[in-house]
């Protein structure tokens, strides 16, 4: 492969503080984490590279992985698969699983969750998971630090909020206990984005029999994700399991007729899984509990 040095700057601090400095000066260069996302469709001959770039990836700062009991903290450039090597006793289950289903064992080397969730035009597979978690990530610029949880990382109509001088330098991810949870991946290749890829996320808790939180999130790749509280709240205080009762089947149908006007599932077989799957789980959740 021959490089196209078409001299492109390419900046790599060992200091987060010079990081931010320099991306002031340079509000428009391309930030670099992995890379695995900037050079996925790189595929030709000729490498082309943004013509200004911060790489992120000798920034010790940024490589720390920490746990406390209630909370996994993860460094903007720590790689999908060194957080997986942390194992069972840092990450839950549904962690892991959504973690291994980022992207293949070998980009996963270099891929880092910053980079997942900074991706401007797309969400991710990283980020229905996070939504449904209530993760937080910290940015920081020059100018400060603030936190803003993935919930809000993206307004309305799917734009980023992330200001040109900004960087995701920490995310937090909340360890809860979930009686039942789910990730899926739907479509016809279990990594990249084909028109038909979807993912799943469903986490619930129970107490005496009694269903008491709920949450779940469908993520399409675009810049949007769908998810709907109020649906949400729908089935709170019902008794589980739910078998086939009525309750579950009128939710199943306000999901259809909202998933429909949002216009968000490709083909009526997607539909059709999604809200089979939702389905099953609610009807038994107890088997799919940790
Ligand atoms: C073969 C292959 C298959 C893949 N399949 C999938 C898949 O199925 N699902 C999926 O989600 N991804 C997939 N990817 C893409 C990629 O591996 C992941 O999205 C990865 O998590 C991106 O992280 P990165 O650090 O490599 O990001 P980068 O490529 O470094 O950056 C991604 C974007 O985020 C910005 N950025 C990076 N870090 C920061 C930061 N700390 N602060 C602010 N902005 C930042 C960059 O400027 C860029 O716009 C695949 C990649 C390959 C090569």
């Amino acid at each position: 492969m021959r490089y196209n040095i078409a001299e492109p700057s390419i900046f790599m601090p060992t200091s987060l503080i010079e990081a931010l400095a320099w991306k002031e000066r340079n509000p428009h260069a391309t930030v670099y984490g992995g890379g695995t996302y900037l050079l996925w469709n790189e595929a030709g001959r000729l490498l082309h590279l943004p013509g200004s770039i911060l790489s992120l990836q000798n920034i010790k700062e940024l490589n720390r992985l920490g746990r406390t009991e209630t909370r996994l903290d993860v460094g903007a450039t720590v790689s999908i698969q060194r957080i997986l090597r942390a194992g069972p006793k840092v990450l839950s289950p549904l962690l892991a699983e959504a973690l291994e289903s980022i992207c293949p064992p070998s980009v996963a080397t270099m891929a880092t969750l910053g980079g997942n969730l900074s991706v401007r035009d797309r969400c991710m597979a990283s980020f229905p998971l996070m939504h449904v978690l209530d993760a937080r990530c910290e940015l920081r610029s020059f100018r400060g630090t603030r936190w803003v949880p993935v919930t809000g990382l993206r307004s309305a109509d799917g734009k980023l909020q992330m200001g040109t001088t900004e960087l995701i330098t920490r995310i937090q991810i909340p360890m809860e206990e979930w009686n039942f949870y789910i990730y899926r991946r739907i479509g016809t290749f279990p990594y990249g984005i084909t028109a038909d890829s979807l993912i799943l996320v469903i986490v619930g808790k129970i107490d005496r029999g009694m269903l008491t939180e709920f949450r779940f999130a469908i993520g399409n790749f675009s810049s949007r994700i769908y998810r709907n509280r109020d649906l949400e709240t729908l089935l709170i205080g019902a008794r589980l399991p739910l078998g086939k009762s009525k309750d579950l089947k009128e939710f199943l149908y306000a999901v259809q007729e909202d998933l429909k006007n949002w216009n968000f599932i490709p083909s009526s077989m997607q539909m059709e899984r999604i809200l089979h799957i939702l389905q099953v789980t609610l009807s038994n959740p107890f088997q799919y509990g940790s």
